[in-house]
C-alpha cells in the first residue's frame, strides 16, 4: 500500500475520545463431519475430495443438522454464561460469492441458539474486565478461493482463481460481544485478553483446537470513538479476519489512532470493513458495509428448528469442565504465585505442561522452574512453542524426581533435558549413555577434595581459622574437577571434615 494514513498519537486520541469496541469471533468446531452433511472435516485433503451435493449446493439436496455441532454450540453458550434458546431456527444469509456454491450461507439471524452472556477476562496486571456477550450462533464456513497469477495473491491482478469446497459447510460458531465501553486506554488490551480467554474456554470445552494461525479462530474488530463523556456511539469500522492475539491488539490500537485523526480534523468515519496488515500494523479500506437487510435473511425451510430440551441443557451444564479463569485462580492460590508470574506462565503457554508435569509426580515449584527456565529457553532458541518440544511432561517429571532423589543436580539435569530434546532417549537412557550421575560416594570424591585443598592452601587456612563461608570456593573447585557431577552438599561436608572444622 502506498497511501499513508493520518494518525493521532495514542495518548492524544485517548485524551479526547472514548473507544467503543465490538468483537465478532468465528470458531471452527472440531466435529468429524460438516454441519449439514456427512462430509469429513479433516484438513489437508486433496481439494474438493470432501464434498457432496449438500455442501456443493446442488438443487434438491437436503441438509441435516449435525447434533454434535448443536451440542458444542450449547456448551459454548453455557460456558459464556448465556441463556440457551428453547427454540430457534437457521436462516439463509443470501449473497453471491464463488466460494459459496449455494448462494446463501446457512446461519442464524434473529434466533441465535445462545444469547445474553458474559466472559470475565484478565488483563496483564491480573485485573478482571467483564465483556458482555450478545449472542453465539451456529453457521457454516465457506469454501476457499486461491487467486492465481497476481503479485499479491489477492483477486486484483489475478489471472484466474481456484476453488476448494472442502471447507464449505464446516461448522462455525460466531460469538458476538455487546459494545464494550469503559475500557478506555486499555481497550486494545481488553480485546486481546478477551480473544485469548475465549480461546482458552473453547479449548477447555474440547470443541475446537482454536488455533488462530490455522484459521480455526478469527476475529473481526469493530471500533468507534465518541467524544469523551458522550453517550451516543460513533460510526464503527470493522477490521476483518484478524488472526493472531497480537494483531487483535494492534488492529484496535491502530483504528483508535486513525479514527481520532479523521474525527479531530472534522472528517467523518464511513462504516466499512477494513483489512489488517501484519507487516505494517495498519489497516486499509475494504468495502463499504451493506446494511444487514441486504442479505435478505429468511428462515431456512429445509432444516427443522432446533429445540434443546431444558433437561439436556442442564445435563450439559452439569458436565462442563472447570473453566480456565476459575482454574487459573485456583492454581495461583495453590502455588502461592503472583498474578504477574501466572501471566508469564500463560504467555509462555506453560500452564498445561506444568499441570501435566505435576500430575506425573513432580512438585509444583520444580515443574514451574523447568518449564519456565530451561525448556522455555530451548523452545525460544529453536523457534518452537513448548508443546513443540520433543519432551513429555512425564519425562520432565522424571527429571525432577532424579533431582529430588539426589541422583542429579540442576546442572546435570539440564544436560539430561538437553539429551532428551536432542532425541537421545528417555531421561534414564540419557543418564546412562552420558554417564550423568551425581558422585556422592566418598572414595570417588576424596581425591578431588584433597586436590582442591592442596591447590588452594590460602583458602584452606582461612577455613581452618573458622571462615566456613570460604568453603564455597573449594566446593567450586571440586565441582569443576568433576565436571559438575559431584554432590555439592557432600563435598562441603568432606572439606570441613578434612580441615577439622564443624559446621556452624
Ligand atoms: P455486523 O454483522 O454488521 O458486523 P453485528 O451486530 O453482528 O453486526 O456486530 C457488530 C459488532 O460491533 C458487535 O460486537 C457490536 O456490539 C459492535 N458494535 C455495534 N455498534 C458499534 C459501534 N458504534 N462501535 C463499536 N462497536 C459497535
Ligand atoms: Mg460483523
Ligand atoms: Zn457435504
Amino acid at each position: 500500500m502506498t497511501t499513508t494514513t493520518d494518525l493521532v498519537s495514542y495518548e492524544d486520541a485517548l485524551a479526547s475520545y472514548d473507544p467503543v469496541m465490538g468483537l465478532e469471533v468465528h470458531v471452527e468446531l472440531g466435529t468429524k463431519t460438516k454441519m449439514f452433511c456427512g462430509c469429513s472435516t479433516e484438513l489437508g485433503a486433496e481439494p474438493n475430495s470432501q464434498t457432496c451435493p449438500v455442501c456443493l449446493g446442488m438443487p434438491g439436496a437436503l441438509p441435516v443438522v449435525n447434533a454434535t455441532g448443536v451440542e458444542s454450540a450449547v456448551r459454548i453458550g453455557l460456558a459464556l454464561n448465556c441463556s440457551i434458546a428453547e427454540w430457534c431456527r437457521f436462516a439463509r444469509k443470501n449473497y453471491f460469492y464463488p466460494d459459496m456454491p449455494k448462494n446463501f450461507q446457512t446461519s442464524q439471524y434473529d434466533e441465535p441458539i445462545a444469547f445474553d452472556g458474559y466472559l470475565d477476562v484478565q488483563l496483564e496486571d491480573g485485573e478482571t474486565f467483564r465483556v458482555e456477550i450478545e449472542r453465539a450462533h451456529m453457521e457454516e464456513d465457506t469454501g476457499k478461493s486461491t487467486h492465481v497469477g497476481g503479485a499479491t495473491g489477492r483477486i486484483h491482478g489475478a489471472s484466474h482463481s481456484l476453488l476448494d469446497y472442502n471447507r464449505a459447510g464446516i461448522p462455525l460458531i460466531e460469538i458476538v460481544t455487546k459494545p464494550i465501553v469503559g475500557a478506555g486506554e486499555r481497550a486494545p488490551e481488553v480485546a486481546k485478553a478477551y480473544v485469548r480467554e475465549l480461546r482458552e474456554v473453547i479449548r477447555a470445552l474440547g470443541v475446537s483446537e482454536a488455533r488462530m494461525e490455522m484459521g480455526q479462530m478469527r476475529c473481526d474488530v469493530n471500533l468507534s470513538l465518541m467524544p469523551k463523556g458522550a453517550e451516543k456511539f460513533g460510526t464503527r469500522s470493522e477490521t476483518k479476519n484478524v488472526n493472531s492475539l497480537r494483531s487483535v491488539e494492534r488492529a484496535a490500537r491502530f483504528e483508535i489512532m486513525r479514527h481520532a485523526a479523521v474525527l479531530s480534523s472534522g472528517g467523518t468515519i464511513v462504516q466499512e470493513t477494513r483489512h489488517f496488515h501484519e507487516d505494517t500494523g495498519s489497516t486499509t479500506s475494504g468495502r463499504v458495509k451493506e446494511e444487514a437487510e441486504d442479505y435478505r435473511y429468511f428462515p431456512e425451510p429445509d432444516l427443522v428448528p432446533v429445540a434443546p430440551s431444558r433437561e439436556w441443557v442442564e445435563e450439559i451444564r452439569a458436565a462442563l469442565p472447570e473453566l480456565p479463569l476459575v482454574r487459573r485462580t485456583r492454581l495461583l492460590a495453590e502455588w502461592g504465585i503472583s498474578a504477574t508470574e501466572m501471566q508469564a506462565i500463560l504467555n509462555a503457554g506453560a500452564l498445561d505442561p506444568i499441570v501435566a508435569t505435576i500430575e506425573a509426580g513432580a512438585d509444583a515449584a520444580s515443574a514451574r522452574k523447568w518449564w519456565m527456565g530451561e525448556l522455555a529457553r530451548s523452545a525460544n532458541e529453536s523457534g518452537t512453542s513448548l508443546d513443540g518440544l520433543a519432551i513429555t511432561s512425564q519425562q520432565v517429571a522424571r527429571v525432577t524426581e532424579l533431582v529430588a532423589k539426589g541422583d542429579l543436580n540442576d546442572k546435570l539435569a539440564r544436560q539430561v533435558i538437553e539429551g532428551v530434546l536432542a532425541g537421545e532417549g528417555t531421561p534414564d537412557e540419557v543418564v546412562d549413555k552420558r554417564g550423568l550421575k551425581v558422585v556422592s560416594d566418598d572414595s570417588a570424591l576424596g581425591t578431588a577434595v584433597d586436590e582442591a585443598i592442596a591447590g588452594n592452601p590460602g583458602i584452606a587456612d582461612k577455613i581452618r581459622g573458622g571462615k566456613v563461608a570460604a568453603a564455597g570456593a573449594l566446593v567450586g573447585a571440586v565441582m569443576k574437577a568433576t565436571r559438575g557431577q559431584a554432590d555439592a552438599a557432600r563435598v562441603k561436608e568432606l572439606i570441613l571434615e578434612r580441615l577439622g572444622v564443624g559446621e556452624g
